[in-house]
């Protein structure tokens, strides 16, 4: 009932000049968020908001600010901003600008855009007069207020936009430094795509009794997107790469892709490789000037290149309409990545494909993924290069055999000892002869130990929950038990 009121942004409290924002950027109805947080922040409450990827966060607190700078109507003073929004990269800046700028068509806002990779002179003059909104990563802002190019005394609203990539990024000390120089009078929010305890410790000193709002912190992963484990050996990515890039274009599918590379070389590499067979192809990543990384990516906008190669730098700022697929060429290092990288698709009501390449040596990287989106990822059918050996590596009932015996092996070992020393041979493996009480109390305690750890694994493995959800471990559980009851008899 509470949402279907709330599925309109006239019922959101929104004023008049809001509503016709909202119709200038083409939204017809408010997104979970948007319905969450508007009417929080409109009556003054501080947001804390867990949000997924491509949420409409933006719009979220974006919308009531301006309505409420609107209607108090305050002058900047020089060197002075009324709100200031905190991102951790460029792109990111630019992409909250660049939608604040579309809200507040035909509506007197100033905006200014502070981030590094630019000159700074362009910068300073803007805020030279005041601005109403301040757009800003935390490092450029800090530069700018050291060499007193600005000042913090007039802001009313602060945003702090993902908050848990500030943390990832280093930007802890800074973000402390700004907000204590900030007015205490103010109100804030802080967004974030995932929970943690560092996240709550951050939110303790900038959000006061906030208003706690989620989407789906439960399943970070964006439901609509479709996600595809490719299989394959390292050698062959490229060639599976090629083979899909074409089948997009005989399908004449001109939507466009993103692709993911770890390393700053690899993207240019594979640009240029793709690029070679005729594949128009740019690069974006940290190593790039700031105008080289708007500059590719403005081409990708107006589709005169059709795929973005990427490191995680460029993930979060990538909001492109038409992209239907991101291919993780190279896995991410941490899960958490993951979901930000397949999130640059499947924006707003779009659907989308995510395809990640995982090799023999990535298998373990696939299950940290596996273990954070909380569900197993289908594998890609048509692949002419898929690798079995890379899908066992991936595969649990694998890896947890290869646990279980190196376990098994362990015990064995412990379990044979006695009789080593039976035959006389005190001697240990280097040939020295051993001390023979402390070898057997050190034996003791390994002995201890091992069954410790083996006791509680057992324990967890027969409990109806754990054979519930981890069926396919049941029988590697029951031969280790054999194994360590075996070892008992003895
Ligand atoms: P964000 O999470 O703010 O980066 O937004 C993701 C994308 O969704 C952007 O392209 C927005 O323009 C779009 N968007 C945000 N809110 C809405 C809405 N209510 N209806 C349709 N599109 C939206």
């Amino acid at each position: 009932m509470e949402n279907k009121e709330k599925s309109t942004f006239k019922n959101l409290g929104l004023s008049e000049k809001i509503l016709r924002a909202v119709e200038n950027a083409g939204y017809e109805k408010p997104s979970p968020i948007q319905q969450m947080a508007i009417p929080s922040i409109l009556k003054g409450r501080d947001i804390f908001g867990c949000a997924q990827t491509g949420t409409g966060k933006t719009a979220a607190f974006a919308l009531p600010i301006m309505q409420m700078l609107d209607e108090r109507g305050n002058y900047p003073q020089p060197m002075q901003f009324r709100a200031l929004i905190l991102t951790p990269t460029r792109e990111l800046a630019e992409q909250i600008a660049s939608n604040i700028s579309v809200f507040g068509k035909g509506m007197d806002f100033s905006i200014c855009k502070a981030y590094g990779g630019v000159s700074l002179n362009p910068q300073i003059k803007i805020l030279a007069n005041g601005v109403d909104i301040l757009v800003a990563t935390p490092g450029r802002l800090l530069d700018l207020f050291a060499q007193k190019k600005l000042n913090f005394g007039g802001v009313e609203y602060l945003v702090l936009d993902e908050a848990d990539r500030m943390l990832d990024m280093g930007f802890i000390k800074d973000i402390k430094k700004i907000c204590t120089a900030l007015p205490k009078e103010r109100q804030s929010m802080l967004f974030s795509a995932t929970l943690s305890t560092e996240i709550e410790s951050l939110a303790k000193g900038i959000v006061r009794n906030p208003e706690r709002i989620s989407v789906s912190p439960d399943k970070p992963t964006v439901e609509k997107i479709s996600q595809k484990i490719a299989y394959i050996e390292l050698e062959n990515k490229f060639a599976l790469l090629e083979k899909m890039m074409k089948a997009r274009i005989s399908k004449q599918d001109d939507s466009l892709a993103l692709i993911f590379c770890r390393t700053k070389h690899g993207a240019n590499k594979l640009a240029k490789r793709l690029c070679r067979i005729g594949l128009n192809a740019d690069a974006i990543h940290g190593n790039k000037s700031q105008s080289a990384r708007q500059n590719a990516l403005n081409r990708f906008k107006r589709r005169e290149t059709r795929i973005l190669v990427a490191t995680d730098i460029a993930a979060r700022g990538i909001d492109v309409k038409d992209m239907s697929l991101v291919v993780n060429f190279d896995l991410p290092e941490e899960a958490e990545t993951y979901v930000h990288r397949i999130g640059r698709t499947a924006r707003a009501e779009a659907d989308g494909e995510a395809i990640s390449f995982c090799t023999t040596d990535d298998a373990h990287l696939l299950r940290a993924i596996i273990k954070f989106i909380k569900k197993e990822i289908a594998t890609l059918v048509d692949n002419p290069y898929h690798s079995d050996s890379a899908e066992k590596a991936s595969n649990l009932k694998t890896i947890l055999s290869n646990k279980a015996q190196s376990v098994a092996k362990k015990i064995t070992q412990i379990a044979d000892a006695p009789a080593r020393r039976k035959n006389g041979g005190k001697t240990d493996f280097s040939g020295r002869r051993e001390k023979s009480t402390k070898t057997n109390s050190r034996k003791k305690f390994s002995e201890k130990k091992i069954g410790g750890v083996l006791k509680q694994k057992m324990k967890r493995a027969s409990s109806k929950d754990f054979q519930k959800t981890h069926g396919a471990k049941k029988s590697i559980w029951s031969a280790l038990k054999n194994k360590a009851g075996k070892f008992k008899k003895r």
